[in-house]
C-alpha cells in the first residue's frame, strides 16, 4: 500500500514539474533574451503568468528607455566636454599658429617660476624675433606670411624638450620657456633654434624661401621669489637682448648681462 502512495506522489510531482518547468522557462527567457517570446496557448489560463508576463514586458521597456535616457546624456556629456575643451583652446591658443597666446603664456610661465623657486632649479626666457619679416610680406604676400609663421611654430615645436613650451607673443614675436635651463643650456637652445630655423627652406607657391630670426635670452636668478611681475622683467631683459641681436646683425642670439 505504502508503495502505490509513493508511486501516486511521485507521479504528481512529476506532473506539477511539468506543468511548472515551461511556466518557468516563459519567464527565464522573458527576463533574458532579446526578444522575449510571446506568451503561447498553452500557458495561457495559468493564474498570475499573464500578469507577471506584462509586467516584466513594461518592465523591460522601462529598463530600455532609461537606458536610452543614459547614452543620450552621455553622449550630450561628451560633447560638452569637447565643446569646452574647443572653447578652452581657442581662449588659450593663437588661432593663426596654434601656439599658446601670451596670456595664457605668461601665467604657465610663472606657475613654472615659482615651482623652479621652490625647487631651486633654473630656467631661461628667450625672445625670438623673425628677421626682416615685412619685407617678407612685401615680397611673399601676407598669406605667404601667415604660412611662414605656421612653419617657424612647427620647426620650432619640434626642437623643444619636455620642460620647454613657447607662446606668440606678438605679430612675428614669439617668448619662450625652458624649464630648468641654465645660461648655457638656454643659450644652446636658442643656438639650435636659431640654427634649424636658417637652415630650412620654406616652401611656397612659386618657389622656396629662407627666414632667419634673431634671439635674446635671459636667466632667471633670484634668492628669494620676487613675485608675479617677475616674468615681465625676465621678458623685458630677454627683449633688451634681442634688440642687441637685430643691431648685431640679425640671425644671433643675444644674452642679457646688466652691463
Ligand atoms: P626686424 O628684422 O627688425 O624685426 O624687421 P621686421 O620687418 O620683421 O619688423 P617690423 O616690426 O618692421 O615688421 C613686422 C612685420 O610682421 C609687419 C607685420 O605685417 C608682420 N606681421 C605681424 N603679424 C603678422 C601676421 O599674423 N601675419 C603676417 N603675414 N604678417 C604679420
Ligand atoms: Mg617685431
Ligand atoms: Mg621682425
Amino acid at each position: 500500500m505504502g508503495n502505490v502512495n509513493r508511486a501516486a506522489k511521485r507521479n504528481s510531482v512529476t506532473r506539477e514539474e511539468d506543468r511548472i518547468l515551461p511556466v518557468l522557462e516563459h519567464i527565464w527567457k522573458l527576463l533574458r533574451e532579446e526578444d522575449p517570446l510571446p506568451l503561447g496557448p498553452e500557458l495561457k489560463g495559468i493564474p498570475l503568468l499573464e500578469d507577471i508576463h506584462h509586467e516584466i514586458l513594461a518592465l523591460r521597456r522601462r529598463a530600455e528607455n532609461l537606458q536610452n535616457e543614459i547614452d543620450l546624456r552621455n553622449s550630450t556629456v561628451i560633447a560638452l566636454q569637447e565643446r569646452e575643451y574647443r572653447f578652452r583652446h581657442l581662449a588659450t591658443h593663437d588661432s593663426l599658429t596654434g601656439a599658446m597666446n601670451r596670456a595664457s603664456f605668461l601665467e604657465r610661465a610663472n606657475r613654472e617660476l615659482r615651482s623652479a623657486f621652490s625647487t631651486g632649479s633654473a630656467c631661461g626666457v628667450v625672445m625670438m624675433d623673425i628677421d626682416h619679416f615685412k619685407h617678407f610680406n612685401d615680397t611673399w604676400g601676407h598669406l605667404a606670411g601667415d604660412d611662414a609663421l605656421r612653419f617657424v611654430v612647427n620647426v620650432v615645436s619640434s626642437i623643444l624638450r619636455k620642460n620647454d613650451f613657447m607662446g606668440r607673443y606678438g605679430g612675428e614675436e614669439f617668448v619662450f620657456f625652458f624649464g630648468g635651463a641654465d645660461q648655457k643650456t638656454s643659450i644652446a637652445i636658442a643656438e639650435r633654434i636659431r640654427e634649424t630655423l636658417a637652415s630650412k627652406p620654406i616652401s611656397l607657391e612659386n618657389g622656396s624661401v629662407f627666414i632667419t630670426a634673431s634671439f635674446g635670452v635671459a636667466v632667471a636668478s633670484f634668492d628669494e621669489y620676487p613675485g608675479d611681475e617677475y616674468i615681465d622683467r625676465l621678458i623685458n631683459s630677454a627683449d633688451m637682448a634681442m634688440y642687441q641681436a637685430k643691431k648685431a646683425g640679425r640671425n644671433r642670439v643675444v644674452c642679457f648681462t646688466e652691463s
